[in-house]
C-alpha cells in the first residue's frame, strides 16, 4: 500500500534562530488537515531551527521536523528559498504545503505552486475535510469584504497561505508527539537572486503588531493637527498610535502606522478606534483584538458592530477627557 502524502508546514524566521511568526497557527491547521486525512504532518524549517523548535513541534503534533540549513538561507531571498522548497517538495511529494502569510511568503508561495503545478490559495482562513474525504478551503476575497469556499480537487498538491490572525493556535489534542528531526540537503549554489532589496522598511522602535494597547485615529479626526490626541492617549495608556488608511494616504502619519488589510495586522488586548468608520479593510487589521472600544459620532457606524464598548459622540471632545482620565 502506498503511504498517504504528507501535509507540510513551511516556515522561516525573520532573523535566524528567532521563532517564526505564525508557525503555531500554521501547525494547528496542518495538524487538523493531517488528522482528517490520516496522514503525517511535517514541519519544514528553512534556516536555523529556533531553540524551542522541537518542543513546539511536539506540542503541535508534528510527526517530523525537516530542516534545510545552508549558508544561502541566512538572509531571505525569494529565489533561493523557492529553489530549496521546490527541491524538497519534489523529493517528499506533499499533498498540502501550508505557509503563514507574510510579505515574504507572498513572494514564494505562488511561485512554488507554479513550479509544482500545484493549486494555490492565498489569504487562507481555514481548511476542512468534507464527508467525502475531499478538502474545502476558505479564503478571504475582495479586500476582506467576503469569504469564498473552494473545493481542492484536480491537483496533486496544494499550496495554502494562512492569513495572519485567521485562527487561534491550539496544541494537538492527546498530548505532545515525539517528532524526529531530519536534516535535508539542498544544492543552492549558483541560484541567482532576481529580486533585489533597494530599501529596507523602517523597523526601529516597537511594532504595532506586537503592541498590547493601540489607539487609532481615522478621518473623523478632521485634520492632521488633531492626530496628537491619538498619540497622547496612546502614550498615557502605555500603547502605540495607529491610523486608518486615509490618514496615511493624506500624509498625516507614516505608513508604518496603518492598521488593516494593506497595513499592519494587529492583535492587541485593547484597540481604541476614534473617528474610524469600521470598513472591512480596516477591521481586517484589528478585529482579532480582545477588546475594541469605538468612538464615533454616527450611531450606525459599522465599527460599533465589532466594538465591545461604544461611545457615540465627537472624538475631539471625548479624547481629551480620556487622556486626562488615563493620566490619573
Ligand atoms: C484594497 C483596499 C485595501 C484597503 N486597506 C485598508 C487598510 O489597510 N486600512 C484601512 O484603514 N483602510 C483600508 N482601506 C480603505 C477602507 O476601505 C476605508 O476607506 C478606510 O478604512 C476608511 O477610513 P476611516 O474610517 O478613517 O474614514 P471614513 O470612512 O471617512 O470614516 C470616518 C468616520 O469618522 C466618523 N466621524 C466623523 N467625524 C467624527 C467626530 N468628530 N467624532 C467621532 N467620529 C467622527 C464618521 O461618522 C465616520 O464613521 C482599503 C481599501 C481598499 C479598497
Amino acid at each position: 500500500m502506498t503511504e498517504a502524502k504528507p501535509v507540510v508546514v513551511c516556515t522561516w524566521s525573520e532573523s535566524q534562530g528567532e521563532f517564526p511568526v505564525g508557525a503555531e497557527e500554521a501547525l494547528t491547521l496542518g495538524r487538523k488537515v493531517a488528522n482528517a486525512l490520516g496522514t503525517r504532518l511535517h514541519w519544514l524549517v528553512l534556516g536555523t531551527l529556533p531553540e524551542t523548535g522541537m518542543e513546539t513541534a511536539g506540542r503541535f503534533g508534528a510527526d517530523g521536523v525537516d530542516q534545510i540549513e545552508d549558508a544561502a538561507l541566512e538572509a531571505f531571498s525569494a529565489d533561493v528559498y523557492l529553489n530549496a522548497l521546490a527541491g524538497y517538495c519534489r523529493q517528499e511529494s506533499p499533498m498540502l504545503v501550508v505557509f503563514s502569510q507574510s510579505v515574504e511568503t507572498r513572494l514564494v508561495a505562488p511561485r512554488l505552486a507554479g513550479r509544482l503545478e500545484a493549486g494555490v490559495l492565498m489569504n487562507g482562513v481555514d481548511i476542512v475535510a468534507g464527508d467525502d474525504g475531499g478538502l474545502q478551503a476558505t479564503a478571504s476575497a475582495y479586500g476582506g469584504d467576503t469569504q469564498v469556499v473552494y473545493e481542492l480537487s484536480g491537483a496533486a498538491c496544494y499550496v495554502f497561505a494562512l492569513a495572519a490572525n485567521a485562527l487561534q493556535a491550539e496544541p494537538a489534542e492527546g498530548g505532545p508527539t515525539q517528532p524526529g528531526c531530519r536534516s535535508i540537503s539542498s544544492d543552492l549554489g549558483g541560484v541567482e537572486d532576481r529580486i533585489r532589496v533597494v530599501e529596507e522598511a523602517r523597523t526601529e522602535g516597537p511594532r504595532l503588531e506586537d503592541a498590547d494597547v493601540i489607539v487609532s485615529g481615522g478621518r473623523g479626526l478632521g485634520g492632521p493637527e488633531n492626530y496628537g490626541l491619538i498619540e497622547r492617549l496612546a502614550e498615557a495608556l502605555g500603547g502605540l498610535a495607529g491610523a486608518s488608511r486615509p490618514l496615511v494616504d493624506e500624509g498625516w502619519v507614516d505608513s508604518s502606522q496603518q492598521v488593516g488589510l494593506t497595513g499592519k495586522i494587529t492583535r492587541p488586548a485593547l484597540y481604541l478606534a476614534a473617528g474610524i468608520s469600521g470598513a472591512s479593510q480596516h477591521m481586517a487589521g484589528c478585529s482579532a483584538a480582545k477588546t475594541i472600544v469605538a468612538i464615533n459620532k454616527d450611531p450606525d457606524a459599522a465599527i460599533f458592530r465589532y466594538a465591545r464598548f461604544g461611545i457615540v459622540g465627537d472624538c475631539l471632545e471625548i479624547l481629551p477627557e480620556l487622556i486626562q482620565a488615563a493620566k490619573q
